[in-house]
């Protein structure tokens, strides 16, 4: 083969410029990622092969080895792990196998990332970060089965591939380090920098003649002798997350079913959720250490896919493959208990410690709200767990339901909330009026997803929901002598306002003149506009226009209506009163121009212009 030079993809060039200019003082992360692509690589040489023997055609005697070579400057980690070949180099080294580097890149610039090294250490930087501490790279590798490659680079915008040298299976990745990180060469610092990264990887990392780590795999630990720290360090090679997590849950399920579980509740959203909307959880599966995948779709419910973690399970059958071990029985076990205990975590985290749950809640909230949907199990607890704004709450600060259905008024029996874009929308909605005037709380749902779930969940502690904007209130006997009164004059709007379905009185509104009402199951306007944004076929849906019969406006129209029927004035007014109640809601009016010309006509005459 001879040797080939190719260009790296346009998004992997800027990643590996900002890589190396933005990370620099957490640089030393580039010795993790490499530990753990050879930890990667054995382990799947190892689960390939309980199916398929004859790929140990080498070297199985499985370890990491580091080799510091100070007259060459030079660091080399190796493995003997599954190799890769020319395609697969090409592949895995050339272009960014993460499908939201795209987006991920936009942020960054979106964001300044030079002073945000903590967004960018939340995307995997992996195999590319050795650039930050070498000006050149050069990777052999060997598969069963195939020649020898070598692939070098020097990290600007291109690298080759040739033939490579290296006689046995797996792969050696060797940094010809810059002249300022001549520390990688030093034995004690990459001794302190295995401890710190690596201790617990399940492979020995050599140098020389001394094994780096202790190699014991920390979720078989006891929970008493295992650090902060120890965790933490632990949850950063697993999630590449910057931060400490938000919780750590550690435990041993015993009985019907057993297994060890060491799982983390991030504090912000983790990298591989901000880039894909890819529905999945993964936790990394190992059947008695050995690990076997971390794809497993029913290890966790996707709405808890936040969490990242490890699952040792005792008693799965260990040479199966991974098609079949899927469907394996326990494994829907294990998701139960797992599913329990995190509910359970996030429960207790919101009662004793408020503050990190609300940090939690506001990065992660709407994918709990997901639970509502799909987990119909576990309804009640992911109920207790949301929080919503409300107009007994100032703004920014949260109710839960429990909250609310607690300071209940006597004889209500419903929650009521209402939908809107913001909260300055929800708070000056003219559908919020008439519960002011009651002395009732409105929950605010100011998320989209809030409208599809709420009413799935149907009732809370027996409490229905009610839509504030939606569905007939019940004419209360006052209107009973106004009903008469304006009969007509709501006869006459009818036949002249088209696309509205109904008109009547209303008990809702105290200072607005007048709103539009959905039935119970339409959608909010905001959501429809929201779809229709997004290109979704919504269908058009009639609403009901509903007049307050005390407010002047409405009253001087009617007055009109009864003097003279054929007034041209009525017309134009009567439209006004449908596009105003268009424009409190936050919707378009459907025509703007003539709405702005009819208040154009109006100032004019107020002004006598
Ligand atoms: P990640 O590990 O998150 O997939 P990396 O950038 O660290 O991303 O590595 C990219 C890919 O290169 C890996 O997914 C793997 O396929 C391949 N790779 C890297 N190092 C090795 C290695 N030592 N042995 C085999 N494959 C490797
Ligand atoms: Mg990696």
């Amino acid at each position: 083969m001879s040797e080939k030079t190719m260009e790296f993809k346009t998004e992997l060039s800027q990643l590996l410029h900002l890589i190396t200019h933005s990370l620099y003082s957490h640089r030393e992360v580039f010795l993790r990622e490499l530990i753990s692509n050879a930890c990667d690589a054995i382990d799947k040489i190892r689960f390939e092969a309980l199916t398929d023997a004859a790929l140990l055609d080498g070297d199985n005697d499985w370890k990491i080895t580091l080799a510091a070579d100070k007259e060459a400057k030079t660091l080399t980690v190796s493995d003997n792990g599954i190799g890769m070949n020319e395609e697969v180099i090409v592949r895995n080294l050339g272009t960014i196998a993460h499908s939201g580097t795209k987006a991920f890149l936009a942020k960054l610039q979106e964001s300044g990332a030079k002073d945000n090294p903590e967004l960018i250490g939340r995307f995997g930087v992996g195999f590319y970060s050795s650039f930050m501490v070498a000006d050149k790279v050069t990777v052999e590798s060997r598969m069963h089965g195939a020649p020898a490659v070598r692939w070098v680079s020097e990290g600007t915008g291109s690298f080759t591939v040739s033939e490579g040298t290296r006689e046995t299976r797996g792969t050696s990745v060797t940094l010809h380090l810059k002249e300022d990180a001549a520390e990688y060469l030093e034995e004690y610092r990459l001794r302190s920098l295995v401890k710190k990264f690596s201790d617990f990887v399940e492979h020995p990392v050599v140098m020389g003649e001394e094994t780096l780590n202790t190699r014991k795999a920390i979720w078989l630990r006891g929970k008493s002798d295992i650090t902060a720290e120890e965790y933490n360090e632990f949850y950063k090679h697993i999630s590449h997350d910057f931060n400490d997590p938000a919780e750590v849950i550690h435990y041993n399920a015993e009985g019907a079913i057993e297994f060890k579980a060491l799982l983390f509740i991030p504090e912000k959203k983790p990298f591989d959720m901000m880039m894909s909307n890819e529905p999945k959880a993964h936790l990394n599966l190992y059947v008695q250490r050995v690990f076997i995948s971390n794809e497993f779709e029913n290890l966790l419910p996707a709405y808890l896919r936040f969490v990242k973690g490890v699952v040792d399970a005792a008693d799965l059958p260990l040479n199966v493959s991974r098609e079949i071990l899927q469907e394996n029985p326990q494994l829907d076990k294990i998701r139960r208990n797992l599913t329990g205990r995190i509910l359970k975590t996030l429960g207790d985290m919101k009662l004793q410690s408020y503050d990190k749950y609300l940090a939690f809640y506001r990065e992660l909230g709407p994918m709990l709200k997901e639970g509502l949907q799909t987990d119909f199990e576990n309804r009640e607890k992911i109920a207790d767990l949301l929080l919503f704004e409300s107009s007994a709450a100032e703004a920014g600060k949260v109710r839960s339901l429990a909250d609310y259905v607690e300071s209940l008024k006597e004889g209500q029996n419903e929650i009521i909330y209402l939908a809107a874009e913001h909260r300055a929308v929800a708070e000056k909605s003219p559908f919020l009026e008439g519960f002011k005037a009651d002395g009732k709380e409105v929950l605010f749902m100011l998320d989209p997803i809030d409208e599809f779930v709420l009413p799935q969940l149907g009732e809370y502690k027996g409490k229905k929901f009610k839509a504030a904007n939606k569905g007939d209130l019940g004419d209360s006997e006052k209107l009973k002598d106004e009903k008469k009164k304006f009969e007509g004059f709501i006869g006459f709007i009818k036949e002249k306002l088209k696309g509205v379905s109904e008109v009547r009185l209303s008990t809702r509104l105290k200072e607005s003149p007048a709103c539009l009402v959905g039935d119970e199951y339409s959608m909010s306007p905001h959501i429809e506009a929201m779809m229709r944004r997004m290109g979704q076929p919504v269908p058009e849906m009639e609403r009901v226009l509903e007049l307050n019969p005390s407010h002047p406006v409405v009253a001087a129209v009617q007055s009109m209506y009864e003097a003279d029927k054929e007034n041209p004035k009525l017309g134009e007014s009567v439209e006004l009163l449908r596009d105003l109640a268009h424009v409190a809601e936050g919707s378009k009016v459907d025509d703007p121009s003539a709405f702005a010309s009819r208040i154009a006509g109006l100032m004019a005459r107020d002004l006598g212009a």
